[in-house]
This record gives C-alpha cells, structure tokens and sequence, in this order.
C-alpha cells in the first residue's frame, strides 16, 4: 500500500516538472486527440514533447524497467496523468501504442517481443497503427477479409484496412488478417500480427476529415511479404488476441502507459467561454435554460469523475469486472460529445464560422472539438455497439 505522503510527495514533484516544462505555444495548430495528427510538423514536436515525458521518469511508470519502465506502482502513472490534465500540457500522441499494442505485448508478448518493441513505445521512437477495420468491416470485424497466405518463412498480405489512425507515420501495425478461409467458423481463420509498415507493398493514402484535418489513412497491402515470426500466437488465434486488445482500447482492462490521449475540455471551459457573451441583449449565463444545460452538463461530469474513481477501488469494481470501464467509454465519449454541442449552440449564428473565419469565437475551438467529439464516439466500438456490450455482458440481457 503506498502511503498519502509518498502520493503527494510525488504529485507535487510531477506539478512542478510540468510547470517548468509545458511547452510554448508552437504557434501552429496542434491535434486535439490522437486521432488527428496530420503533419510531420506536429508529430515532430508531439514526438519531443513524449520523449521528454518519458524521459523525466512519467510515462510508463508502470511498465517494466527492463523494457524502459520504472516497475511502479499504477498509483504513480495515474498521478502523472492527472497533473498532466491540470497543467494543460500536450497529448502523448502515441496512443496505439501506450495504450493497447503494448499492455497487449506486455502481457503476452515473447520476451523478445518485449525486448524489441516496448521501449520505442514509449520513446515515441517508433509510432504504432491498427488495421483492423476494413472498408466493408468494422462493427462486423470477425468478417474481416484482408488475406495471409502462408509462403514460406512469411505471410503474404493482400487487401484493404481503412480509418487506420496514424498509419502513414507508423513503423507497426497490429494487424488482423484471414489465414484460413475455409475455417467453418469465422472467428477460427484469423490470425494477428505485430506487423512491420515499411514492407514492400504496403501503401497509405491519408483520408481528410470533416475537420479538414488528417490523421487516418487507407491502408493498401499488394502482395506485402510479413515475416512469420511477426505473428503473435498460433495461427487461427486472432480473434481472441483482437478482443483482448479492444479490451485495452476500451479501458476494461488495465496495462496503458498512461500519458494524455486527447485534449479534456470540462463544463468550467465551457463557462470561461461565455463570460463575456450577451443574447438577446443579456449575459448569455444569465439566462435560465442555458444554466439548466450547463448544470446537466456538470452532473454527468461529476459522475463520470466519481465513476473513474469508483472503477480504482476494488471493492467497488470487483462485482462485475470491467464492467465500470465498459460504460466509462460510452458515457465519457457522448457526454463529450454533448457538451461541446451545446457549446457550438450557445455560440448562435457565430457557430457556423470555422477556425481560419475572421471574427470566430475562441479560433473556432468549440466548432472544432464538436466536430472532432465523433472520433471516440466511433472509433474503438461505436456508441450503439458498446450499448450492445454492455447489454450482454454486463446486463445479462439476451442477444
Ligand atoms: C477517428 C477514427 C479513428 C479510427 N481509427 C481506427 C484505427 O486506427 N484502426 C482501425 O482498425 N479502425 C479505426 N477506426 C474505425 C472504427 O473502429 C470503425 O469506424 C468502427 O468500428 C465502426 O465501423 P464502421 O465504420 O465500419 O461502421 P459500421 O460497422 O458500418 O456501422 C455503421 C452504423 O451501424 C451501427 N451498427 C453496426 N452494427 C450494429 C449493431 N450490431 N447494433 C447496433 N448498431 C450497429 C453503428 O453503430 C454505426 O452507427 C477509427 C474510426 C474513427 C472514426
């Protein structure tokens, strides 16, 4: 049990690097999530700010000194995390990575898994993708058709993976490809790969979003040469290796380095914003049925809060396990998603101009996070799917 003293010794340790170490607005736009990153500028400076981080002893914490850790307890990472939320300081953009290919490596990885591969996690050295989803299967993943066909001492790759975050800055992908189609039950003929990207035949094609931004690709593989070695478990044990990933990528099991995924935005943001707004000849906050918005809006914050902190205590979690992060992601992505609709609302007829507009509110970053909030609304399971999840598996109800 690691005592009160020892936790604020160490927050106040943290506060203060992130004080002194915050970087200056490098006076370009910088993503909002992970899921945005679009040029060599901003992931050069994101790729710094990471290794800095790391460096200084707060990324990873958790994780094994062999592999680049500290072998600490996760007490200390989520310290980190919190301070790195309070002093607004830039996200650790490698997500895929810190977040779920490495616990999964980390947990079931060979040792030489582990060895190669955990410590550029962390770094920031080398940027990790997913190609899962395909053009024609995401929700309906166990039919996915991206095909390796053994040849040799490697796979051969052909098909299409698609809204691969990252995926033309990475060096791996995780990726899910059919080695057997014949298999009479789908989930059997998938295998999983820690695959190398810079494979002849592999290509990306970046895909601009509603945002203008990028930050996703298309992923092509023309007969792309994969070393069987990259396979992580047997053959036809894809399936249950992806569903143990999307349980990282979903929070229900716990492994991530830590490090912010996303810019937060709270209620008290929102307010800030609409200080000096007037409607209809008044303050914007004096009117009564914006305030009963913006009190919604803190309730489920403040319960999304007590969840996260619920979801720390054993005795409180244990019932039914992960069920706490199931309905975590599905509750903090669309109660995002409202209060920054709510934002754009309240903005009026000023709501409709973008970022590079003259005379937008804020340089349009409301407009900007609304339009950005259906990102983890979708991406890891959209909302209905995991209604679905927990339906089932934490509700118990039929199919
Ligand atoms: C910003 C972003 C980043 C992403 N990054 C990655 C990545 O790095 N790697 C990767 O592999 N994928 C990534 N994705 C893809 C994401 O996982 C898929 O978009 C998601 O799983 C949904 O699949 P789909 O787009 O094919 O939609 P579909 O599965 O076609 O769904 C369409 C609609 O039908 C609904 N629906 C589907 N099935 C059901 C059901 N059984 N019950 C109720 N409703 C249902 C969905 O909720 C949705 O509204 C990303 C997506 C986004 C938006």
């Amino acid at each position: 049990m690691i005592g009160n003293t020892e936790k604020q010794e160490f927050r106040a340790q943290v506060s203060a690097w992130m004080s002194e170490n915050k970087p200056a607005d490098p006076g370009f736009l910088l993503p909002q999530s992970f899921m945005e990153v679009g040029s060599e500028q901003q992931l050069e400076f994101l790729r710094e700010w990471q290794h800095k981080v790391w460096s200084a002893g707060y990324l990873g914490i958790a994780w094994p000194r062999a592999y680049g850790g500290q072998g600490l307890d996760p007490v200390f990472q989520s310290i980190a995390d919190q301070e790195m939320r309070r002093h607004g300081v830039p996200i650790c953009f490698n997500v895929i990575g810190l977040g779920w290919a490495g616990p999964l490596i980390n947990d079931i990885g060979s040792e030489a898994d582990k060895s190669r591969y955990l410590k550029g996690i962390l770094s920031g050295e080398d940027i990790w993708c997913q190609g899962f989803s395909e053009p024609d299967h995401g929700s309906d993943l166990v039919s996915v058709q991206t095909r390796a066909e053994r040849d040799g001492d490697s796979y051969r790759v052909n098909g299409t993976k698609i809204w691969t975050t990252l995926g033309n800055f990475a060096r791996y992908m995780i990726l899910l490809a059919r080695t057997d189609p014949a298999a009479p039950r789908k989930y059997d003929g998938l295998s999983f790969f820690l695959a190398p990207m810079q494979s002849e035949g592999i290509e990306t094609r970046p895909i601009r979003k509603l945002t203008g931004e990028y930050g996703f690709t298309e992923t092509f593989f023309t007969d792309a040469q994969i070393p069987a070695s990259c396979r992580m478990g047997e053959e036809g044990e894809g399936w249950r290796i992806a569903m143990r990933t999307l349980m990282y990528e979903r929070a229900a099991e716990a492994g991530a380095a830590g490090g912010l995924a996303f810019v937060r935005v709270v209620v008290d943001d929102l307010v800030d914003s609409l200080r000096e707004r007037q409607r209809d000849g008044a303050p914007v906050l004096e009117d009564p049925l914006v305030r009963d918005a913006l009190v919604q809006r803190i309730i489920e914050e403040k319960a999304i809060l007590l969840g996260e902190r619920r979801a720390r205590i054993e005795a409180l979690a244990s019932d039914y396990p992960g069920s706490l992060a199931l309905t975590h992601k599905l509750r903090f992505t669309e109660s995002t998603r409202r209060l920054r609709q709510l934002a754009v609302a309240l903005l009026g007829a000023d709501g409709g101009l973008y970022v590079d507009d003259p005379g937008v509110p804020v340089g349009g970053f409301w407009q900007r996070a609304y339009l950005n909030s259906f990102a983890a609304t979708i991406g890891g399971g959209t909302s209905q799917v995991q209604a679905n999840i927990i339906a089932e598996q934490v509700l118990g109800l039929p199919r």
